[in-house]
């Protein structure tokens, strides 16, 4: 059927005014993240891999996600680089600079790939659930070493293995802790880039719920804590944290 001129002009106004909408609402949603990460007091950031596909690494449950192509049959898409060449992405550079600013109380990633080290996280501020792939962790003691230094014995003469955390492996303890006592802190818990359906993912935001904190959601897919978010952004990380937190900055009186 072809449409008339008439017609085609109202579906092309339609779409553009629906655009308009949409960038205006988005507009509105980030100045309001910016100011409630402007009141926080405690504010806690997770992050799961889809804070790393800005990176090129693959996530899971995304469109090209490690399980979405599993579920197809289909093998992990390969990388075509190596790991250390892979670098933070703009998301990534947003949370340091939520550090810089006095404002990240803790960060918790389910994400092996380093990128939040290699930003320039206080590690002190870091919980990794699921380690890291680049560091090597005391069997004996818990210390985790640089997998480039290539000890096998830790200090206290307790053997080296891998950080990362295999499916079934408990938890490294100590970042599990502090992940639920800075969850249980929190006023406001910014989820970016997870789906949280695994535990223990699913217990922070469980956790801070439960203290009344606020709950931001960045998450391109559904989450099961969609309807209990404050605030649901599901557009890419990279358009939407570094404007939130430009904002911050300028909310805060600091600048570039
Ligand atoms: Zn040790």
């Amino acid at each position: 059927m072809q449409l008339g001129m008439k017609d085609r002009l109202q579906r092309a106004y339609n779409s553009r005014i629906l655009q308009l909408a949409m960038k205006e609402d988005l507009e509105k949603r980030i100045h309001t993240l910016a100011e409630w990460l402007y009141e926080s007091r405690h504010l806690v950031v997770f992050t799961g891999a889809g804070i790393s596909t800005e990176s090129g690494l693959p996530d899971f449950r995304g469109p090209d996600g490690v399980w979405t192509r599993r579920d197809k049959g289909l093998s992990p898409k390969p990388m075509g680089r190596s790991w250390d060449s892979v670098e933070p992405n703009s998301g990534h550079i947003a949370i340091v600079d939520l550090q810089k600013a006095g404002k990240l109380k803790f960060l918790i990633s389910q994400n092996v790939d380093n990128l939040h080290l290699k930003s320039g996280i206080n590690p002190d501020l870091l919980a990794e659930l699921h380690g890291n792939m680049t560091k090597l962790r005391c069997t004996k003691c818990g210390k985790e070493v640089d997998r480039s230094g290539g000890k096998t014995i830790c200090g206290c003469g307790g053997r080296l293995a891998s950080s990362v955390v295999d499916f079934g492996e408990p938890l490294p303890e100590n970042d599990l802790r502090l992940s639920f006592e800075h969850s249980r802190k929190s006023d406001l818990l910014v989820v970016i880039g997870s789906s949280l359906v695994v535990t223990p993912a699913a217990d922070m935001p469980m956790e801070a719920l439960r203290s009344d904190a606020k709950l931001v959601i960045m998450n391109q897919g559904e989450t099961p804590f969609d309807q209990h978010a404050h605030l649901r952004f599901n557009e890419a990380i990279g358009d939407v944290l570094p404007r939130a937190v430009k904002r911050l900055k300028r909310l805060m009186g600091l600048f570039e």
